[in-house]
């Protein structure tokens, strides 16, 4: 009985012909979606409503529809009318190398368990530290998201900026990090991690374009000077996630040589710009950074989760973690740049290098700069509209591919305003013609696009802008 079940799981004919099926529907998703032949970019279900669905199916749904059911009842990131999250529409050949990683499930901590994908990641991260700017004392390595590879960075800050070392002998005196108040909540939740507590985060307020208000910078840092608080690293958000706006990283990294602080870019969503000629000046100053996160899932095509960490010393990047274990990692004189796991918190990881290599061999790194420079000027594009628009109004003009806007009007209070956009995204989820997502910026409550996809034109701005309006007039209780 055992022996035929894994006869079967194993089967390599019922992987070919389930294979060539699949690819099939999914080339059938790609169509409907990318074209917009079906209205909808989310099939929005209640939680509980999706749950009941799920524990039925597996007592009683066709295994035939199993895959079909997965992906329709979800979001569809390649639908033009999805400009929500963050999240790439994958270029679908990374699909296909998301199969070759899945199938051969290489562990990737130790170069016997992976040898093509870690020379791969080296030839990877060696071009996006090119890119950068920075020199060959560089090294960077792959790792499990913008958030772990954000904790790693400043990890790998404390060990090369305090003279005593925090890993061996604990915590002996209270550290601290700079960082904007608009920053992504996983530099928040870092810090937190690695003990330095609320009075170790200091949040700098941002300016009225929400960029980290610079001028603040020496005061601060003065205050927590004489507070006995060693600031030992300054985070820059390139841009921040909510608005979309970059911090001056030519100001903080001068701060930062200035008082011999680790100079971090947290670079998840816009990091990518290095490779936009039109854009590149939004980064200007990202070489001077000791470290740069930059998020293969959001801005370069690629699926989640695929996140590069470049250091500008590597030899910061191999002292990170220099807890010994052994049994994996044997002692080397020479640098061991192909044991990632030496250098990434997680031991295995995806063989996530193959996709970033596949996209530059097929189709060179031209497409990187394609793909931001026409997502930006879409969100220049949606913002230019937002502003001549007379019942709308942004929150700040958009730099990069990320818009913050509401509905106004003059005749209704704050509180009103509030309920109303929230009520409009809520609509619009339910709905499920276009997906969006929202965010409050000093007790204001905007609704949020991040043009992803790009085949999003001006046309799907312009109807759902009249959507929109629409639902205003039955409020307050849009499409009941
Ligand atoms: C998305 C994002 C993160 C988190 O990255 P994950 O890959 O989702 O873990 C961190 N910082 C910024 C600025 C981001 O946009």
């Amino acid at each position: 009985m055992e022996k035929s079940l894994l006869q079967k799981a194993y089967s390599s004919e019922d992987f070919r012909m389930r294979g060539h099926q699949l690819i099939d529907e999914l080339a059938k998703h790609l169509d409907d979606k990318l074209q917009a032949n079906s209205p909808n970019a989310i099939h929005w279900n209640e939680p509980e409503d999706e749950l009941r669905f799920w524990k039925e199916f597996l007592e009683t749904g066709k295994e035939e529809t199993l895959f079909s059911e997965i992906t329709r009842r979800t979001t569809y990131v390649h639908h033009p009318h999805y400009i929500g999250h963050q999240v790439s529409p994958t270029a679908p050949i990374t699909a296909l190398t998301g199969t070759i990683s899945s199938l051969l499930n290489n562990g990737m901590a130790v170069y016997e368990m992976g040898m093509a994908p870690s020379a791969i990641e080296r030839v990877v991260t060696d071009m996006l530290c090119k890119q950068i700017g920075y020199n060959t004392d560089s090294r960077g390595f792959l790792t499990s998201g913008g958030t772990l590879a954000n904790l790693t960075a400043l990890l790998a800050a404390r060990k090369a900026k305090l003279d005593h070392d925090v890993w061996t002998e604990g915590h002996t005196k209270p550290l601290g990090i700079m960082v904007s108040s608009e920053a992504h909540y996983c530099v928040d939740r870092a810090a937190r991690i690695m003990g330095l507590g609320e009075r170790g985060i200091v949040k700098i307020p941002v300016t009225a374009g929400y960029a980290m208000d610079i001028s603040l910078l020496e005061a601060r840092f003065e205050e927590c000077t004489a507070k006995g608080i060693e600031i030992f690293a300054i985070i820059g958000s390139a841009p921040s996630t909510a608005t979309g706006v970059y911090d001056d990283l030519e100001a903080i990294g001068q701060f930062a040589k200035t008082h011999q602080l680790w100079f971090h870019i947290d670079g998840a969503h816009g990091g990518a710009a290095i490779f936009s000629e039109k854009y590149r000046y939004t980064v200007a100053g990202i070489d001077q950074a000791d470290s740069v996160v930059i998020d293969g899932h959001k801005m370069m095509m690629l699926p989640t989760i695929t996140t590069a960490l470049l250091m500008k010393d590597g030899a910061n990047a191999s002292s990170t973690f220099s807890q010994k274990a052994d049994y994996l990692l044997t002692q080397e004189d020479h640098e061991d740049w192909y044991n990632s796991g030496k250098r990434t918190f997680e031991c295995t990881k995806n063989m996530m290098s193959i996709h970033w290599y596949t996209m530059l061999k097929v189709y060179g790194k031209g497409i990187f700069d394609e793909f931001v420079t026409h997502l930006y000027d879409m969100g220049h594009l949606f913002g230019d509209i937002i502003e001549k628009h007379p019942d709308f109004e942004l929150a700040v003009r958009p730099v990069s591919n990320i818009v913050c806007f509401r509905y106004t009007n003059h005749a209704l209070d704050l509180a009103s305003l509030n309920h109303l956009n929230a009520g409009l995204r809520r609509a619009l989820l339910e709905e499920g013609e276009y997906y969006i997502v929202q965010t409050k910026l000093r007790g204001v409550h905007y609704l949020r696009v991040t043009v992803m996809n790009p085949f999003t034109t001006e046309a799907h701005f312009r109807k759902l802008l009249d959507k929109l309006k629409g639902w205003v007039f039955d409020y307050p209780n849009p499409k009941s």
